[in-house]
């Protein structure tokens, strides 16, 4: 067999016209949507993400404002500008690079995050939502989202399947977990410490993967059939580019899409899907802060 590949990119594009359709009708009510990036240090990676996002908001229609500050920022500086930013009716989403230096608690900076503007999806409130049936969830985080989009629109049913997650992280696991759960998947979310995976992973109609280790789901820890989504990026020696190294998933994409019944690529999978969400995320808070 050789799956169907999907195209993340693609999908991804078609969800930024989305947003900017809804960013034109936002302004023809008075209201631009808007985004607020704070960056604590100078780390190269980070700093290339929020370029990358702020580059998405001038093209989606997105206001974006951006808090860059220095490594040594206090924590209390830093509650203190996102307590402004929560203030601030013209900042609708707040997003806050992680990781954080050191001497910064992650949680409590998270946590002073109005879940109202908390795009990112990471406060208690709005991961608890995702867990509860019946509750509506404010924000789901970007990458799991994401996931569940590709799914979407790749025409796979979720509702009934069984779904294996491997990862638990509150980023993409955990959060990817919820969100199959509650469009009625039946779950299961494997570890490091899960026995014997290839038996589990095995019965799963929908596979994500999200552990970062390079190429390790192979074709027999996957059913014939089954939609895989490969969240992993991992870094991999090839002496042939000229950086070095290239990216892989978490998939051995040769094998697996070998068995797959549909599979996503990486680079081109999951990575253009997770800033869209965070411009749908933004868009979506704009709306509704703009209604209350
Ligand atoms: P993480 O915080 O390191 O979590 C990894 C998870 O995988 C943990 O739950 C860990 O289990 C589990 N795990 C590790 N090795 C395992 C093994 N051998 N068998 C079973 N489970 C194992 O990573 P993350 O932030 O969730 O990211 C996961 C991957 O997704 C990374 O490659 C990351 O780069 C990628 N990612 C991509 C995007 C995107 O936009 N495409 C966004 C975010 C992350 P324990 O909990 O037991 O330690």
């Amino acid at each position: 067999m050789s799956a169907k590949i999907i195209d993340g990119k693609e999908i991804a594009l078609s969800i930024h016209q989305e947003v900017r359709t809804e960013a034109e009708q936002l302004r023809t009510q008075g209201i631009t949507p808007g985004l607020a990036t704070v960056l604590v240090g100078d780390d190269p990676a980070s700093r290339s993400y929020v370029k990358a996002k702020r580059k998405a908001c001038e093209e989606d229609g997105i206001q974006s404002f951006h808090y860059p500050l220095p490594a040594e920022t206090s924590q209390a500086d830093l509650l203190t500008l996102i307590a402004e930013l929560g203030a601030d009716p013209k900042v609708h989403g707040i997003l806050v690079q992680l990781p954080l230096p050191s001497h910064i608690q992650e949680n409590a900076v998270i946590q002073a995050i109005p879940p109202h503007k908390d795009v990112d999806g990471f406060h208690p409130e709005n991961l608890g939502r995702l867990g509860i049936k019946g509750e509506e969830a404010l924000f789901a985080p970007c990458t799991p989202a994401g996931v569940l989009e590709l799914l979407k629109r790749a025409e796979v049913q979720v509702s009934g399947a069984r779904a294996v997650v491997l990862g638990r992280s509150k980023i993409v696991g955990l959060p990817a977990a919820l969100l199959l759960l509650r469009n009625d998947a039946t779950v299961t979310v494997c570890h490091s410490r899960t026995k014997d995976l290839p038996a589990v992973t095995r019965e799963a109609d929908i596979l994500i993967a999200a552990i970062g280790r390079a190429n390790f789901v192979n074709g027999e820890m996957v059913k014939p059939g089954a939609a895989v989504i490969d969240v992993g990026v991992n870094r991999v020696e090839d002496a042939s580019r000229k950086r070095g190294y290239r990216l892989v998933g978490d998939c051995d994409f040769e094998e697996v899409s070998q068995v797959a019944g549909c599979l996503t690529p990486v680079p081109g999978g999951v990575g253009p899907m997770t800033i869209a969400m965070l411009m749908k995320n933004t868009v979506r808070a704009a709306r509704a802060q703009a209604s209350n």
